[in-house]
C-alpha cells in the first residue's frame, strides 16, 4: 500500500494489452471518444465482463460507465479509429473506416483469446464523412439483442459487453434517444481493412496486415511457407462454417458489405439483420436491400464474392508472377463451394436428427424445405417440434398444423421415418442431438420490435430485459416462455428491418 489513492480507480478496469495501436499510424486515426451529456448505464453483460477478467462492478461504478459511454478513457487505453475500404452492394468505397466506433483498446480474456474493446456511437472520426458519429438506443438495443443470441446459439459473433444511454438526442428520420454500444471482438479487421491497403497500392501494409491477423487470429498459418495463401484458406473455412450456422438457423445478415465481414470469422455489424419466419429463401427484410443482393438464400453467393475480393488483395504475396497468384487464389477460392455443401448438408442431416450424414439426406432436407416454402411454415418452430416428434410420432400433429396444407408434411414424415439411422443411437439421443441443432428460441423479429419500441418511447427495459434471458438458454424449453416460441400474429409481422445508422 502506498496510502496514496488516485482519484479514479481507473487503472484496473480495463487491463489493457494493445496490438493495433502499435501498428503503423496509416492503419488508422488516433482519437478519444467524444464525451456525452449524461450516461446512464441501461445494460452491462456481467458474464462477459468476467469472462474478460473485468470486474462487473467496477464497470457498473460511475467511473467504469464514464468509460463504457466514452466520456473517460481508461488507463492503458490507446483510443483510435480503424481505417477501412469496402464494397457496398457491389460498389467499391476506397476509403470507410470508423466514423462512429472508437476501438479503446485489447485485453486477454480467460482462455487467452485477444479481445478489442470498441466503443460504437462514441462521436465522430476522421473517417465519418457526412455522419454524427453517434447510434440511436433502438439500434443500440438490437445488436445487443441478437448478437448475444447468436452467441447463446453457439454461433461465432461479436459480443454486446454493455449498453449505455447517451441523455443526447441523435437525429434521423426524427429525434431520437443516443446510445453508446460498447461492443468485444476477438478483431475489428474486416475484408474491407485488406482493400484499404489494396486501393492505394500499399503491399506493405497488406504485408504487415497479414502478419498481424495471422499472429492474432490464425496460428497455423503464421507458421505456414505462404502465410497469405494459409490466411486465405483459413479465413474462407471460417466464413463457409459461419454461413453454414446462419442458414441454419435462419439469420439473414442484411448487409453483407465488404466492409461488414470479419477476418476471424465472427459474425459482425448487425444492421438490418433478421431471423426469418416462415422458411422462404428469398426473405429480404433490410429496407436498403431493394434488390435482395442479400437476400437469406444468396448469403453463401455473396459470401464466396467477398472472399474473392479479399483473395485479391493478397495476389501480390500469393506469388511473384501474377498469373501464378491468380492460380493460386482460385485453387484456394475453389474450395468453397464443396466446403459450403458439407457443412451445411451436414447440419441439416443433424436438425433431420442424424449424426452421420448420408448423401441422401439432403434431398430429403430440401424436399422438407421446399414444402415448408410452399406451406408458409415457421422454420424454427417446424425442426424444434419435428425434435418432438422423432420420439413420439403422436407428436406430429404440432408439426404438421404449421403447414398450409398438413398432408404435405405427412408425405415427406413417412420418408424421413423410413431412413434408417445407422449411426445408432436410439429415439432419445436423436431427440437431444435435434434438440441440440434446432433452437426453440430465436431472436424473432416482433419481439426484438416490441423491446426496442418500449425502451426507446416509454422508458421501459422490461421487455428487452426478459427478451435477453430467454435468448441466453435457446435450446432450453422454458415453459414459462414458450409464448417467445410464437410466430408473429398477422398484425405483428416485421416488413422492413432499418440499418438505422
Ligand atoms: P455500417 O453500415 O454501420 O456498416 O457503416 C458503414 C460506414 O458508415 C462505416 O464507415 C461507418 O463507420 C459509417 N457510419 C455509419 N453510421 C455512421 C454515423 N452515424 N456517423 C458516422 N459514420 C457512420
Ligand atoms: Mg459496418
Amino acid at each position: 500500500m502506498t496510502g496514496a489513492t488516485s482519484t479514479t480507480d481507473t487503472a484496473a478496469i480495463f487491463p489493457f494489452d494493445n496490438s493495433y495501436a502499435r501498428l503503423p499510424d496509416r492503419f488508422f486515426a488516433r482519437l478519444a471518444p467524444t464525451p456525452v451529456a449524461q450516461p446512464r448505464l441501461i445494460k452491462l453483460n456481467e458474464k462477459l465482463a468476467v469472462h474478460l477478467g473485468l470486474d462487473p462492478q467496477k464497470l457498473a461504478s460511475p467511473d467504469g460507465v464514464a468509460m463504457l459511454s466514452g466520456n473517460a478513457v481508461p488507463e492503458g487505453g490507446e483510443p483510435l479509429a480503424m481505417a477501412y475500404a469496402g464494397h457496398q452492394f457491389g460498389g467499391f468505397v476506397p476509403q470507410l473506416g470508423d466514423g462512429r466506433a472508437i476501438l479503446l483498446g485489447e485485453v486477454i480474456d480467460r482462455e487467452g483469446v485477444r479481445r478489442d474493446i470498441q466503443l460504437k456511437g462514441a462521436g465522430p472520426t476522421p473517417f465519418s464523412r457526412r455522419g454524427d458519429g453517434r447510434a440511436a438506443l433502438g439500434p443500440v438495443l438490437r445488436e445487443y439483442i441478437v448478437s448475444e443470441a447468436m452467441a447463446a446459439l453457439g454461433i461465432p459473433t461479436t459480443r454486446a459487453l454493455a449498453a449505455v444511454s447517451t441523455g443526447e438526442t441523435v437525429f434521423r428520420e426524427t429525434a431520437l434517444p443516443g446510445a453508446v454500444f460498447a461492443r468485444v471482438a476477438s478483431s475489428h479487421i474486416r475484408i474491407g481493412t485488406f482493400q484499404f491497403f489494396a486501393a492505394r497500392g500499399d503491399v506493405e501494409g497488406i504485408r504487415v496486415l497479414v502478419e498481424h491477423v495471422t499472429a492474432r487470429h490464425y496460428a497455423e498459418a503464421a507458421r505456414a511457407p505462404n502465410k497469405a495463401l494459409a490466411l486465405l484458406e483459413a479465413v474462407i473455412a471460417r466464413q463457409v462454417d459461419l454461413v453454414a450456422q446462419w442458414l441454419l438457423v435462419g439469420f439473414i445478415h442484411g448487409v453483407m458489405n465488404t466492409d461488414n465481414m470479419t477476418i476471424s470469422g465472427e459474425t459482425i455489424d448487425y444492421g438490418p439483420c433478421a431471423f426469418m419466419d416462415a422458411y422462404d429463401p428469398a426473405t429480404v427484410f433490410s429496407s436498403i436491400d431493394t434488390g435482395g443482393r442479400y437476400a437469406y438464400g444468396n448469403q453463401p453467393s455473396i459470401a464466396l464474392w467477398n472472399l474473392t475480393r479479399l483473395a485479391e488483395t493478397l495476389l501480390p504475396l500469393l506469388a511473384d508472377d501474377e498469373n501464378a497468384a491468380v492460380e493460386i487464389a482460385q485453387a484456394a477460392l475453389g474450395v468453397f463451394a464443396p466446403r459450403f455443401q458439407a457443412a451445411y448438408a451436414a447440419g441439416l442431416s443433424r436438425k433431420l436428427g442424424f449424426r452421420q450424414s448420408e448423401p441422401d439426406d439432403f434431398a430429403l432436407a430440401q424436399d422438407l424445405l421446399h414444402r415448408m416454402t410452399a406451406n408458409g411454415a415457421d422454420f424454427t418452430l417446424t425442426f424444434r417440434r419435428l425434435s418432438d416428434a422423432v420420439a413420439d410420432p403422436a407428436a406430429d400433429a404440432s408439426v404438421r398444423s404449421l403447414f398450409a396444407t398438413p398432408e404435405s408434411f405427412d408425405e415427406w414424415a413417412v420418408k424421413w421415418r423410413a431412413r434408417p439411422a445407422r449411426d445408432g443411437g436410439d429415439l432419445d439421443a436423436r431427440q437431444k442431438l435435434m434438440r441440440a441443432a434446432n433452437p426453440a428460441f430465436i431472436p424473432r423479429n416482433h419481439r426484438v420490435e416490441e423491446a426496442i419500441v418500449a425502451a426507446v418511447e416509454r422508458s421501459d427495459f422490461a421487455p428487452f430485459e426478459t427478451l435477453v434471458m430467454v435468448l441466453s438458454r435457446p435450446y432450453d424449453d422454458q415453459p414459462e416462455f414458450a409464448a417467445y416460441t410464437d410466430p408473429p400474429k398477422p398484425d405483428q409481422i416485421v416488413h422492413q428491418t432499418f440499418c438505422g445508422t
